[in-house]
């Protein structure tokens, strides 16, 4: 039906027929994306099929990427990129006078998740696929998405997002294939002959239905599943109490994702939500297992289960508890395929974001699970022992459960072979600092995988120009082998080349332009340098150290006639945790900022500061190619990889960051001509916080112009009630300064100074931003998912 544009045109039309029962003529533009979904839907079925079939003849082992977050984004496009019928589609639909970007744009985002994490995962199930890799995702289809952000008055006010409001052409409900999952209760023990048994009586029973998406692989006919779990009431439920109570309770579960990102909230729905998706996920990996195998035995080397970060860490009891009570293993036997085929990634080192669960929660939830839990504790502990003896506040340290609550992270160490890290940098902090102990004792069991975006959605999709010049320059070789960039090198000092780069960013900045325009009535100057900050907004990622150095240039434009600046369009999108009182009020001082200058008369043609609301992966999608330069400023040592920085570096931005993260590793590809690094060393930021020494007070005391605008806060300078930020002026004097901002305040502008100084010669700039282009191709998530199969999953080509 994509053969042809004619054949297309006719198998569309009918189509729309079918589904809407009326003429084209009438036809609106959400239904026009419906039928051209459901069209792409049931073209690929067949080669699901296939693909499911061919990897169960060839006994393939497979793996299975187990997320608490997806963050898709749009799929229609990306669907036909993969496919490769969008040529044939978007030209077949002009003849009927329709407009594919206006089609695509009805997509709303699956925005199952909250940022880098869930992102990453949504980039490597592409990556799999499109290495023919016989892996899959397993998640939690979750009613709400992340909330959608609207600014009031310059705050963000949350809304519930509505992925499925008008259905979701991509799934199928495979209510056959539901799974009963247990909670509560208590566990009988009974003595017979043999092994222990345990039953699991009067526990509250949840079904969990799957829906499955079809992830479609490259021009390569690969269809793996991402199968998302929805909570609904069981119809095996014994006859209890308040069935309105029981029905509301059970879809609460995958009603709404979570709204916090590198920060855990300790409530029991969201472990619920954890045994749920693992329980679901596992039982469901077993059955299909044993449908083609005879016994279990030989299950870690055809199944590898990948849990991203903790979250989905219960699939270690979980797998025991399967192996011994349902199929009558032994613990030795259970735990050995257990810890074969598990590995885990871990995305942070912040104490926030670490996952403890008090065992006055966890116990009555999942009391079988607690007893495996301890055991595997208990065993654990005991090899300690063995080994430190005597050396009781190590083990106390190490230890799975101390002081009433669970560690997850400890649990997930134990109970799997491989622990990997995001990034080199936040591998070796892993190793030497804050996994230390389990280092020492597990030496094999660490490795790093630096993360990864996938350049389908990330350049040939979001950036079709450059691409397409890209090809003309070298060839389309960098599709299939993105290192192959690297062939662009030369094109650095191409004037030909470089006027063409020129031009495709100049374009993406006027379209931009022209969205903000629309969505703001703010108008931009296209030839201004676009700064672009967008991320979730965290004291660590610090927005503030932004913000305060565009104050600073606002003064110095306000006091010194002769002080100037390359013109500057300073854009930010960042979501906050409705939670998080901080965060909140960073966004309401951006929002305030922008009021205050983007019309001083003084000011306006050289300095604007733009709030995108909702920041999205389709947002994404249109920012990221515009943007000159990419603001990537953690405090070093607090950004585990970052995933950002790399979409911006494929699409020619140059990074203005500091040596944190992935970032190091994008300083080591294109060398520090080509990025502006600033501020504290990850070494330097520990050795702070271990021996203290820091004194925020005294940068305020001895730098004027930093002494301005920190007062500026407080004393009037913004139209807002005197205590508005007063937090914010707090978090640096009264409570130290815990990010740094002002220690890297006088690095951080003089950085800015080469960043204007640079652009201002176009031909060097452009230099750079090819470089950049050129050595991306190591930040292809194919090259970290060739990684994670060869290294740590052992599985090969379908
Ligand atoms: C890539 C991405 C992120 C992660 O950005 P960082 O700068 O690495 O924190 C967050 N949100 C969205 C929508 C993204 O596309």
């Amino acid at each position: 039906m994509f053969s042809t544009k004619d054949a297309f045109k006719q198998q569309f039309l009918e189509k729309y027929e079918i589904m809407y029962g009326k003429s084209f003529e009438e036809s609106t533009l959400p239904e026009l994306y419906n039928t051209l979904g459901q069209m792409v839907r049931e073209y690929v079925s067949h080669a699901w099929i296939e693909t499911n079939e061919r990897n169960r003849a060839n006994h393939k082992k497979q793996t299975y990427y187990f997320s608490i977050e997806f963050l898709l984004g749009r799929l229609l496009g990306s669907n036909l990129l993969n496919l490769g019928v969008q040529d044939v589609v978007e030209a077949g639909l002009k003849e009927l006078g329709v407009d594919l970007r206006e089609v695509e744009e009805q997509e709303v985002d699956a925005g199952l998740g909250n940022g880098g994490l869930g992102r990453l995962a949504a980039c490597f199930l592409d990556s799999l696929a499109s290495l023919s890799l016989p892996g899959h995702g397993v998640g939690i289809r979750y009613k709400h998405g992340l909330f959608d952000q609207r600014i009031i008055d310059g705050y963000q006010v949350e809304l519930p997002e509505q992925w499925l409001r008008n259905g979701n052409v991509w799934e199928i409900r495979k209510a056959s294939q539901s799974i009963e999952v247990k909670f509560g209760g208590d566990i009988q023990v009974s003595y017979g002959n043999g092994p222990l048994m345990f039953h699991h009586i009067n526990a509250e029973t949840v079904t969990a239905v799957p829906y499955d998406m079809p992830v479609i692989g490259y021009e390569n006919k690969t269809i793996n599943t991402l199968r998302l779990w929805s909570a609904e009431p069981s119809q095996f439920r014994p006859d209890k109490g308040d069935v309105m109570k029981y029905k509301r309770e059970t879809e609460a579960i995958s009603e709404f994702l979570y709204p916090d990102d590198s920060h855990i909230e300790g409530k029991i729905l969201r472990l619920k939500q954890q045994y749920f998706l693992v329980s679901a996920g596992l039982k469901n990996i077993v059955r299909t297992y044993l449908k083609n195998n005879d016994h279990l035995s030989d299950f870690h080397n055809k199944v590898a289960i990948h849990i991203n970060d903790t979250h989905p860490v219960l699939a270690i009891p979980e797998l025991m508890r399967i192996l011994m009570d349902e199929h009558g293993m032994g613990w030795e036997e259970a735990w050995h395929i257990t810890t074969n085929t598990i590995s885990y990634t871990n995305h942070t080192t912040l104490s926030e974001a670490l996952e403890k669960w008090p065992i006055s929660i966890f116990k009555p939830l999942l009391p079988r699970i607690y007893m495996i839990v301890e055991e595997i504790n208990e065993r654990y502990c005991r090899g300690l022992w063995d080994k430190y003896t005597g050396d009781w506040k190590r083990i106390e340290e190490m230890a799975i459960i101390a002081h009433g609550v669970i560690k997850m992270a400890h649990l997930a160490i134990v109970g799997s072979h491989s622990v990997n890290g995001v990034a080199k940098i936040h591998t070796d902090i892993l190793k030497e600092r804050e996994m230390k102990l389990f280092y020492d004792y597990y030496p094999t069991k660490f490795n790093n995988k630096t993360n990864g975006i996938t350049h389908r959605r990330w350049l040939i999709k979001a950036n079709p120009e450059l691409a397409r010049t890209i090809s003309e320059a070298i060839g389309d070789k960098w599709i299939a082998k993105p290192e192959h960039l690297s062939a662009l090198l030369p094109f650095a000092n191409d004037a030909g080349f470089k006027q063409k780069a020129y031009e495709v960013k100049y374009q993406n900045k006027l379209a931009f332009a022209r969205q903000i325009k629309q969505l703001t009535g703010i108008a931009i100057d296209e030839h201004s340098i676009f700064d672009v900050q967008v991320k979730r907004l965290h004291a660590y990622k610090r927005q503030l150290l932004n913000i305060l150095h565009i104050m600073y240039l606002y003064n110095r434009l306000q006091e010194d006639s002769n002080f100037s600046i390359t013109p500057h369009t300073f854009i930010f999108g960042a979501k906050a945790s409705p939670g998080y009182y901080y965060a909140k009020k960073i966004i309401k001082l951006i929002n305030t900022l922008a009021a205050k200058i983007n019309d001083d008369p003084k000011t306006k043609d050289l300095l604007k500061v733009i709030f995108v609301e909702n920041y999205r992966v389709s947002l994404a999608e249109t920012i990221i190619p515009a943007a000159d330069v990419s603001e990537q400023i953690s405090t070093a040592s607090k950004e585990a990889s970052g995933t950002g920085n790399m979409k911006f570096m494929m699409n020619g931005a140059v990074t203005l960051g500091t040596m944190d993260g992935a970032n190091v590793e994008i300083h080591e590809e294109v060398g520090p001509g080509n990025i502006f690094t600033f501020g504290l060393t990850a070494e330097q930021v520990l050795a702070y916080q271990r021996n203290g020494g820091y004194r925020a007070i005294e940068y305020y005391h001895h730098d004027q112009s930093l002494n301005q605008v920190i007062n500026q806060l407080i004393n009037g300078f913004f139209p807002v009630p005197a205590h508005e930020f007063e937090t914010i002026y707090d978090s640096l004097l009264v409570q130290n300064d815990e990010y740094f901002v002002l220690k890297d305040f006088g690095t951080y502008v003089r950085a800015h100074e080469k960043v204007g100084e640079a652009y201002r010669n176009r031909d060097q700039w452009l230099e750079k931003s090819i470089i950049n282009i050129a050595k991306s191709g190591r930040f292809s998530s194919d090259r970290t998912i060739q990684e994670y199969a060869d290294e740590i999953w052992g599985i090969t080509r379908s």
